[in-house]
């Protein structure tokens, strides 16, 4: 068995207390980036809640049924 992809990441800046981007799981532009963390569907729409951008690639705030 595979262990399952997260299923949402939250990407952060060069100062690990500032987050610039949310993406979905697994999305390419960020797969290899060590600065992404693991979150919960609860916070990635807590931290679009608070004006971070979701990427424009993965588009997780469609994803998540966020409209802005
Ligand atoms: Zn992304």
């Amino acid at each position: 068995m595979r262990p399952s992809p997260p299923e949402w990441l939250i990407e952060r800046g060069l100062q690990k207390t500032t987050i610039v981007a949310v993406h979905v799981g697994g999305c390419w532009t960020v797969r290899k980036s060590s600065r992404c963390i693991e979150v919960s569907q609860a916070q990635a729409l807590h931290a679009l809640r608070q004006q971070v951008p979701a990427c424009t690639r993965c588009r997780p705030d469609s994803a998540l049924g966020f409209l802005a």
